[in-house]
């Protein structure tokens, strides 16, 4: 593939068939300058995930100690380290996060990967797209693999950004799907999914079925760069 249109074209198609996981025919979102960032602390009847001074609530996706650093208020992805989630089993929720890609992304073919998987499963993609393209579905607000952002509110490489996430978990009876997961987020203030229903789990290159689950973690992606994040909080529904 090209440089402007990366992605894969053996890959399963995607339910309904128009498009395959990854596909580098799928149109690429529109560029949204946003407002500004936007920052939130913790409403009052949140509650906080991360809040500045320890990794306190976090444990590595194994469940052993996590390996990320804090450093000037901000949690900060330790590259090699792994995956870290939250000791705390989120439902139905409202989520906001802030993340910070590095500014200097060191000529990396897609800079500032990190994500934000809700329960633990589903990826919301952090992507420094500022001045990359990556396949539709794995730009910075996709469902990974599945839906690709209403639009790329993107600020620069470096800057303050936010999610903020409405999120409700997937029912299961008896082991079967009752009702898929409902995603809607705003990254940095526009709308880049709006009810989107994930196929099942995140994964590359291919679409997975649903694994029966409850409540579950929050865990943010270590995927080799040095993202922060900061503001992590949520309000149950
Ligand atoms: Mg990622």
């Amino acid at each position: 593939m090209t440089e402007d249109r990366p992605g894969f074209t053996d890959t399963p198609y995607l339910p309904g068939g128009e498009y395959r996981v990854h596909d580098p025919e799928r149109p690429h979102p529109p560029r949204v300058r946003p407002g500004g960032p936007v920052t939130a602390g913790p409403p009052s009847d949140a509650t906080v995930l991360f809040d500045g001074t320890d990794l306190s609530g976090w444990e590595a996706a194994d469940g052993g100690e996590p390996g990320w650093s804090v450093a000037d208020g901000d949690l900060v992805v330790e590259p090699g380290t792994g995956d870290v989630r939250t000791t705390e089993l989120l439902g139905d929720c409202q989520i906001h996060v802030e993340w910070a890609a590095p500014a200097d992304p060191d000529d990396a073919t897609y800079p500032g990967n990190s994500g934000v998987f809700l329960a633990d499963r589903y990826e919301v993609q952090v992507l420094d797209c500022s001045e990359t393209a990556i396949y539709a579905d794995g730009w910075v607000g996709a469902i990974y693999g599945q839906y690709p952002p209403l639009a790329d509110a993107s600020l620069p490489a470096g800057e303050w950004q936010s999610f903020d996430v409405v999120w409700r978990r997937p029912r299961f009876e008896d082991g079967s799907l009752t009702s898929p997961a409902r995603v809607t987020v705003l990254y940095n203030g526009v709308l880049v999914q709006e009810g989107a229903e994930p196929y099942g789990p995140t994964t590359y290159r291919d679409v997975l079925d649903y694994d029966p689950h409850g409540p579950a973690p929050l865990r943010l992606q270590d995927h080799g760069f040095r993202v922060r994040f900061r503001n992590v909080w949520y309000r149950p529904l």
